[in-house]
């Protein structure tokens, strides 16, 4: 039987173990683990490949996060706009700064926060915004940004699922005051472990998290803030800057198999799939279609050793984690909908057109079309 894993990590990293062999031989030699010369070249190159000035390497995306909510000053009973439909991480950060998230519910079309609902959530205690641009789609940064002015909010850009990411020629995880980027391994910019970063254009944020990722030290043994340790290691930075040499490259090839998708599916009446971004580039982190025979359908795919996974089953406001704000089933319904229709199909650099071309006619057979 034809096997499709959903993602295959072998696969994807093939191109760059060549390189990677000689990078970590390279920083085996050195022997110089953190903060070292590899993180400070990458994060000027990834600086650059956003043309942003400052970049500050973190140990993950959630740390990226927080850190950045705590160089703004937000915390204790703050409020910070988050969209309904994320990864509970975009919340988490919010929570562990002594923060409340303020949920905010997406346009079912681009599963991003919806701007026109945003301004009824505004209160005397809100700071700030964070968008998530999920899937690899950018939000309506625009609209968002007009909001913050007139409010005099701050936005804090989830980048974590969109790097090289554009509208109108500008790169996601640039329009915020403060952005962060997760390069979890399968993220479009996927480390070989966990890694994130920071970017900013204000070199005051940029000292700040500088600070906080290391014991709130710049120079040993002298701590001016209380900071944590979320280093991003040399190794992975090694790493990084492999991968991020060929970031649009593997982006074009994620848009070319989106296309092939989309020649496939858009016919079947069944099935929503990803609308046309037409002033900017998604970047299809995710390949997401929707149904209301989800469960059944993914059940047949797997029958077919097709692997598929929803992002996310739950959303934050109905997680364990979250009873404390006592929301209930139906508080946030363009979410719930989204959690109950999603379906990711495989989508990764390496992928063939004719595994997406049995992907989708299996797909077609199942809906009878
Ligand atoms: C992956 C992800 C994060 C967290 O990144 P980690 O590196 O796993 O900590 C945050 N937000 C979103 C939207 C993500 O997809």
């Amino acid at each position: 039987m034809l096997k499709i894993p959903y993602l295959d990590f072998t696969r994807l990293n093939k191109p760059y173990e060549a390189e990677m062999l000689m990078a970590y031989q390279h920083v085996f030699k050195n022997s110089w683990f953190i903060l070292g010369k590899e993180l400070a070249l990458f994060e000027k190159e990834y600086a650059d490949f956003n043309k942003i000035p400052y970049c500050v390497g973190v140990g993950n995306g959630l740390d990226a996060l927080i850190l950045s909510l705590k160089a703004l000053g937000i915390g204790l009973n703050d409020e910070v706009i988050v969209p309904s439909n994320t990864y509970i991480a975009s919340w988490l950060a919010v929570s562990y700064v002594g923060a409340i998230p303020i949920p905010v519910e997406p346009n079912p079309i681009t599963n991003n926060i919806d701007p026109n609902k945003i301004e009824e959530k505004i209160t005397s205690k809100t700071k700030a915004i964070m968008p998530v641009h999920l899937y690899g789609r950018i939000c309506k940064m625009n609209e968002i940004m007009a909001i913050a002015n007139k409010y005099e909010l701050t936005i804090i850009e989830d980048n974590a699922q969109a790097q090289g990411a554009i509208l109108n020629g500008k790169l996601a995880g640039t329009f915020g005051q403060i952005n962060a980027s997760s390069f979890y391994p399968g993220k479009n910019l996927g480390a070989l472990g966990d890694a994130g970063a920071v970017t900013t254009d204000d070199i005051d944020l940029f000292e700040k998290v500088k600070l906080l990722r290391n014991y709130g030290s710049s120079v040993k043994y002298h701590n001016e803030i209380k900071g944590v340790n979320s280093r991003l290691d040399e190794m992975q930075a090694a790493f990084l800057r492999i991968k991020l040499r060929d970031l649009h490259q593997s982006n074009q090839e994620r848009i070319r198999l989106a296309q092939v998708y989309r020649s496939f599916l858009e016919n079947n009446e069944e099935l929503t799939i990803p609308e046309i971004l037409t002033n900017g580039e998604h970047v299809y982190h995710i390949f997401q279609i929707k149904t209301k025979q989800r469960d059944a359908l993914k059940t047949y795919l797997d029958n077919l050793g097709i692997g598929t996974l929803i992002h996310y089953p739950i959303p934050p406001h109905l997680q364990p984690a979250y009873a404390e704000l006592n929301y209930k089933k139906g508080d946030y319904p363009i979410a719930e909908e989204i959690a109950n229709t999603t379906l990711s199909l495989p989508l990764f650099p390496g992928l063939l057109e004719s595994e997406i071309e049995f992907i989708c006619q299996s797909i077609n057979n199942y809906f009878k079309f």
